[in-house]
């Protein structure tokens, strides 16, 4: 993901996708599930539960319980509007969250974005490889790691 683009589109889009999902799903966007995805989405980094528990302790008021913010999590998950890195343990929004897919990703050492790379391509073959295995797939994702268009740069220099 470059650097240099207009992030306020990307949040705006987000927030609007997040919108017509839950009204699709029949599920509300409650405030709380609202901000954790506008914060969530502050970056192309992705973003630890902790790291969101304490910022959200910073915006409110009140405590929030950190159950209630894996639940509201679980929700955007479920929903598909953000993905959860496994390898870093944290959640990155989905840049397209109107269609169902797998996560693939790949996640730079040193800045820490991640970008979304979901390649028909290579879904088709990892289907293709689990039927000739007789496997069914319950969930799948790829995280590559390396480094970045920006971080190549700055490491040559
Ligand atoms: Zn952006
Ligand atoms: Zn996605
Ligand atoms: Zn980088």
């Amino acid at each position: 993901m470059s650097t240099c683009h207009n992030h306020q589109h990307c949040i705006d889009s987000a927030l609007n996708n997040a919108e017509n999902l839950c009204q699709a799903a029949g599920a509300r966007l409650t405030p709380l599930r609202k901000q954790v995805l506008e914060l969530i989405w502050q970056s192309h980094k992705p973003m630890g539960a902790y790291d969101l528990i304490n910022m959200l302790a910073d915006v409110s008021e009140k405590t929030i319980a950190p159950p209630t913010v894996y639940r509201a999590l679980d929700f955007l998950l479920e929903v598909g509007l953000i993905h959860r890195i496994n390898s870093l343990n944290a959640y990155i929004g989905c840049m397209e969250p109107s269609t169902k897919h797998p996560s693939y990703f790949l996640i730079c050492t040193q800045c820490h974005t991640a970008s979304e790379c979901n390649d028909n391509g290579l879904s088709e073959q990892i289907n293709n490889l689990s039927q000739e295995n007789d496997f069914v797939i319950e969930k799948q994702w790829l995280e590559v790691l390396g480094l970045c268009r920006n971080c190549q740069i700055q490491t040559s220099v």
